[in-house]
């Protein structure tokens, strides 16, 4: 039988993996690169370091295997800017990544002069510099010559995954796939095409833009190490995840704890438009049908534990961080305000930065350390209690992501929001999204994908109390930080 090949380009690595039909991982490939820092809150990489860790990561693979490779899908970090020219192929900047803060000012002016429901009705996100469309103006306003360039067509603008297909298809074809370019706040998720007022509003001409298809579509096709191998799936990576959770059904729910976190829940053909900071956005479209889907991003996570262990030099490696975690969630009254780039949703502040609160000469390492992952819980709670305010049942939460190998952690959240956390048993949920879109390109029927469970937690009744107060103090903490820096 033959393989799948699944390219999961994210925020700090590229990553190849071979699946099996039946969705065993094969064999994988992962090479971390480095991000830079140029300003507060900006956050950039080399569109070359991405391209050259995808392409190692994919001969390492390919070398390796003697099996025959079907088709390959494409799964990416969203948001994340490159406009390069159409005649050298060249960056004119570096990337953008969705975490860049720089274009703070400018969504404030739109949204003072009154843009916010336009942009909300279209797009169904709220104006923050995390989506594509201000990064694109910064660029086209900011490097020389680039908005002439682009009047006169000689740019292009793509996320990742339209970059990638871009060098990676024989054909350098100039696409991208409909959750990608949802995410990019100049398409309109309701006719389904690029939005003439948004390209006007953000001043970005309509020739930058690549074509946009379905996620079970054709991408050109890719040559590695003598093999040429159809992209036959395009899909964003927190939407990958969903299908990888296979969330097929109206609120099925998957959050995926990686750099940031991102939770999302299958609406189906309904797109419900909640106004509390949540986001709707296009969930895919597979077998020509449309999925919606809210989301709720959370811009500090797995970013958090690096933060401790490379910063703060708390624990040597990512999992060691367990042993310093408390099980039982107390941390002496410590909290931790988790805001290297401002807060996304429920409070889209893009001022407010990071803090402990509460530290007394008591105050240990691990008590810092479990206030910070609390505070990744506790993001998800304010996240959870908006869905159930919105009437939005939650039975239980599908995870993944690296975070979730921590079953402490996996634990602490289930104790926080008091659902049961099911982990599949690959947490590559991502991955294996891209190499699901890939198969049901190639005609597999989606009612036959199902999901296996590997761990489940179920929250102790015991913590429930203390887990509440704490949890209501936390953000008593957050709002009366934001409110003291306005
Ligand atoms: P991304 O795809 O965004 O690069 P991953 O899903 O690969 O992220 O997850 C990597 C993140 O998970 C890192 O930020 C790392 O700090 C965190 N991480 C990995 N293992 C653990 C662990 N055992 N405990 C806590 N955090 C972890």
């Amino acid at each position: 039988m033959n393989n799948f090949l699944a390219i999961d380009q994210g925020t700090t690595s590229s990553r190849a993996i071979i699946f099996s039909p039946s969705h065993e991982p094969i064999r994988d490939s992962q090479q971390e690169y480095a991000l830079s820092y140029p300003n507060d809150g900006w956050v950039e990489a080399e569109p070359s370091d991405i391209l050259r860790t995808v392409k190692e990561t994919l001969e390492n693979v390919i070398k390796q295997s003697s099996e025959i490779i079907s088709s390959c899908g494409i799964t990416n970090q969203r948001e994340t800017t490159i406009v390069w020219s159409v005649e050298t192929g060249e960056p004119i900047y570096p990337a953008i990544v969705w975490q860049d803060r720089r274009t703070h000012e400018l969504c404030k002016k739109l949204k003072d002069n009154g843009h916010e429901e336009m942009v909300r009705a279209k797009t169904g996100l709220v104006i923050d510099p995390y989506f594509s469309a201000t990064k694109i103006k910064w660029i086209l306003d900011n490097v020389d010559g680039a908005r002439k360039d682009a009047e006169a067509g000689k740019l292009r603008f793509g996320t990742v995954d339209s970059f990638l297909v871009n060098k990676l298809s024989k054909e350098e074809l100039h696409l991208t796939d409909v959750t990608n370019a949802s995410r990019t706040m100049l398409f309109n998720i309701n006719s389904m095409q690029w939005d003439e007022d948004l390209l006007n509003l953000f001043d970005i001409p309509r020739s930058m833009l690549p074509e946009v298809r379905s996620c079970d579509s054709d991408y050109g096709t890719l040559n590695i190490e003598g093999q040429n191998i159809a992209i036959k799936g395009v899909i964003g990576d927190q939407q990958s995840a969903l299908v990888g959770q296979r969330c097929f059904n109206h609120g099925d729910m998957k959050s995926t704890y990686g750099t940031g976190c991102f939770l999302m829940v299958n609406t189906k053909k309904k797109l419900i438009t909640l106004d509390e900071g949540l986001l709707t956005t296009v969930g895919y479209k597979l077998n020509n049908e449309i999925n919606y889907a809210i989301e709720g991003s959370i811009y500090s996570c797995g970013n958090i534990i690096q933060w401790l262990r490379d910063k703060m030099e708390f624990f040597k490696d990512a999992s060691s961080s367990e042993e310093f975690l408390n099980q039982n969630g107390f941390s002496n009254n410590i909290q931790f305000l988790p805001a290297f780039n401002g807060l996304a949703a429920p409070y889209w502040d893009s001022d407010v930065r990071g803090g402990f609160y509460g530290i007394t000469q008591d105050a240990s390492k691990n008590d810092m350390i479990t206030a910070a992952f609390k505070s990744i819980c506790y993001q998800t709670r304010d996240i959870t209690e908006l869905l159930i305010q919105n009437n939005i049942k939650i039975n239980s939460l599908n995870v993944d992501g690296g975070m979730t190998a921590n079953k402490t952690f996996c634990q602490l959240l289930s104790d926080s929001l008091m659902v049961n956390i099911l982990k599949p048993a690959n947490i590559e949920s991502t991955a294996l999204g891209a190499c699901i879109v890939a198969q049901i390109s190639q005609g597999e029927n989606i009612d036959s994908i199902k999901s296996r469970i590997e761990d489940k937690y179920e929250p102790q009744d015991n913590l429930r109390d203390f887990l509440e107060t704490d949890y209501r103090l936390w953000r008593n903490y957050i709002e009366k930080t934001i409110s003291n820096i306005k």
